[in-house]
Parts: C-alpha cells; structure tokens; sequence
C-alpha cells in the first residue's frame, strides 16, 4: 500500500496555501509520508499520474445528520402526525434495518464528494455510533465520524420527540449525558433555542428553550467526561447562554455583544456556519420547498441572524467553522461543496480562506489539526482530486474524480444527484 500522486496541483489547506505546480505526494497506508516537486519519483510507490489535476484535503463537514438523504419532505416538517408514524417505525426491527442503509448510503455520498470527515450532531437510536464503527472497521465505505448520538434538549425544544431527547431537573440532565456516555458517544449535542424545522410559531427558531443553568448542567457534566458540547443558538439571548455555560461550539448562531465576543476568545469558543439549510427555505417559494410559510418567515429570520453573527465572530477572529446541516430540506449529504461556496459568497471572503475554513480551521475546530485537515508529511491520507481550479471558481469542488480516505483510494466517485433539485440550488449560488 505505497503511492504516490505525481505531477498533480496541489493546496494543501494552510491560510496562506496557494497552488503548487508538478507536486509528488507520498502515502504509505493511511499517512502522507513525503511531498515533493519535480520529476523524479521515488522507487517502489505505484504511480497514480495526477497531471492537470488538482489534488485538495478531504472537506471536513463538521455539522450534519446521517439520517436524511436531504431531498425535500412534508415528513420533515413541524412535528406531524405522519412524523410520529415514520419515528415509531424506525425504532423497530425492521425499521432500525432501512435507517442503517439509508444511513450508509447517505455517508457513501458524503464521501465520494470529497467529505472525509463527518461530525454528527444528533441522529436516532446511537445508530450513528454503530456507523462510525462499522467504518472505522473497514465493513461500510464513509468518512471518519464523530458522532453525538441524540441531541439533549428540554420538553417543547428543538428536537424533542425526533432527534433528541429531552428533560428538564438537573438529574435527568445529567443522566442523558451518562447513557450517551455509555452508548460511547464522541461529543454532547445541546439545543438552547427552537429550530426552523420545528417551529410552530414566527420567531419561535430564536426563542430561548433551555436556560443557562439547565445548559450549565449539561456542559459541567459533559466536560468532566472529556467531551466537547456542541448547541443549536438561533438568536442573540441563546449565543449568550450557550457562551456562558461555556459550550465548545456554537452552531449556526446570531449576532452578540462584545463583552460575548472578549469571552469567546478567552474560552476558544467557536461558531459553525451553516448557510444550506436555511438559504433554499428563505430565498425559494413554500410552494416549491413543500413546507409552510411559517418555516419560510423563520428561516429568513434565521439566515440574517447567522450572517451578522458568523460576520462579527469573523471581524474578532473568532474561530468560524462550516457544516451544512445534512438531511434538513434542501441539504443532500454529498453538497457540502455548496457550504463552502455560500460561506465565500454571502460572508463575502476569498475561495482560498473559504476553503482554508472547509479543511484546516474545521480540524483546528475538532482539536484534530495533528492528523487531518491538510496535506503535509505526517497526516493522515485524506485527500480528493478534481479537474478545475477550486481557487478560481469553487464550483470545481463539484466534480470529484478520485477521493482518498485513511489511504483507501475510491475511483469511481460517482453519486445519484438530483439534478432538478441541484438546479435549483445552484441559483443561489
Ligand atoms: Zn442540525
């Protein structure tokens, strides 16, 4: 299991990468083993001629459910009667059979667009923790996971009765983070605020659902056990309470204070831009996303908050990392590609920074920057290859010809899209 990439572009995910010509990348197994230019190749590596190519470190999407396949559904609408059907059906034998192959092929997905890396952050059932095993033993292609297993909320929160389980005393707080701890969880998911999806009022996304002493619980207890605390903030109040119970990372976000900003940095508190779910829900008709006009309004709400909060923690260089929230309406698994190009052009930064925050800053996010989120000599083997320029035009990262993940190399990369509901997500582009 000895390779090398020769003559391929290559960036390799540092801030101040740029495109280095006729680059030699080594790998031995899982490990890049040596970089280099030129012509002359080291003996005893099988060649794979990467000429014209552009050879990049896998995405690390650092929010998504596995669950979803991502295409639009009244199902996953405001909590419904046929919701609760479909639920209940899961849980049982057969049902729990269909969720881990949708699972796995929604992870399959993922990683033939480039994705190496997934961090889930809440599903059914610890049926991501089985999945992060199962790849990690060689028996089902996917990225790396890092999984939360169901989130935690309170009764009427974000989540509750789906993805989430939900209580309210100290004690039964403290014991969802004890089973998701014996279910060998990777990190503690919070919801401090509603969610669009959920919403059966206008606003209701930002609204404050759990306070800060029941999220304090939550984190005190979660961090005595080593995990990280990821929380679900829509709204200004719910960055406040995430920020001062002291979560890890603040998904999707809004804008905050500066006394907010000073603590963030003193805590190296980050925020995770998620612009896929909720662009496609507030700039499309509900007629052609099949959901209310309610979700509609929300989601507007949502995304101009999640600008000016991921623009502020930006101008205080606060660590920003990106996710797309896979399996929301609209957020097929294998498009993490579009995050990247919404974070370039609605947060109005350069492809390369983009890009730099895709790769390294999402490892840096994870406390993983030692082993993945770019090419250099003593990282792990997680890299895709494209035809285009992603430098000049992001939309390259679109077409993905060769991914390789812990070294395992995948040729035929290819995924069933979509295509009208890729058409449309390209005009938002
Ligand atoms: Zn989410």
């Amino acid at each position: 299991m000895k390779y090398v990439i020769k003559n391929v572009n290559l960036y390799q995910g540092k801030i101040d990468s740029h495109i280095i010509e006729h680059s030699n990348v080594y790998f031995e197994n899982d490990i890049i083993v040596r970089i280099d230019t030129g012509e002359t190749i080291e003996d005893g590596y099988e060649v794979i001629d990467g000429t014209d190519k552009y050879l990049l470190p896998g995405l690390i999407n650092l929010h998504a459910h596995l669950f979803g396949s991502g295409k639009p559904s009244k199902i996953l609408g405001s909590q419904s009667k046929l919701q609760q059907f479909v639920i209940k059906a899961a849980a049982t034998n057969n049902g729990v059979k269909i969720l881990d192959k949708l699972m796995q092929k929604n992870m399959r997905d993922a990683l033939y667009s480039g994705v190496t890396t997934v961090r889930g952050v809440g599903d059914f059932f610890y049926r991501d923790v089985i999945l992060r095993d199962k790849i990690k033993k060689g028996e089902a292609y996917g990225p790396d996971l890092i999984v939360s297993g169901p989130a935690i909320t309170v009764p009427g929160g974000h989540g509750d009765q789906t993805f989430a389980m939900s209580a309210s005393a100290k004690d039964e707080l403290e014991h969802c983070v004890e089973l998701n701890h014996q279910h060998d969880v990777d990190l503690i998911k919070i919801c401090i605020t509603g969610g669009v999806m959920d919403a059966k009022v206008k606003g209701e996304p930002g609204e404050v659902k759990m306070s800060l002493e029941q999220a304090r619980w939550i984190c005190d207890a979660a961090h005595a056990k080593g995990y990280m605390v990821a929380s679900h903030s829509e709204s200004e109040k719910g960055v406040e309470i995430a920020v001062d119970a002291k979560v890890d990372t603040i998904e999707h976000g809004a804008m905050f204070s500066d006394e907010i900003a000073r603590k963030c940095k003193q805590q190296n508190t980050a925020f995770i831009c998620t612009l896929s779910p909720a662009l496609p829900l507030a700039k499309f008709s509900p007629k052609q996303t099949k959901l209310s006009d309610l979700c509609a309004y929300n989601a507007k709400i949502v995304v101009e908050n999640m600008i000016d909060g991921i623009r502020k923690a930006l101008s205080c260089y606060i660590p920003v990392g990106l996710g797309t929230d896979a399996s929301c309406p609209y957020v097929m698994q294998y498009n993490m590609w579009r995050e990247v190009c919404y974070f370039a052009k609605y947060l109005n930064v350069s492809n390369s920074f983009a890009l730099y925050t895709a790769t390294l800053q999402n490892a840096i996010i994870l406390k993983m920057e030692d082993k993945i989120g770019s090419i250099e000599v003593g990282k792990h083997a997680d890299m895709f290859m494209i035809a285009n320029d992603p430098l000049k035009d992001l939309r390259a990262l679109s077409k993905v010809e060769m991914v390789i993940a812990k070294g395992r190399i995948y040729r035929d990369c290819h995924i069933k899209k979509d295509i009208k509901l890729e058409k449309e997500l390209d005009t938002l582009i």
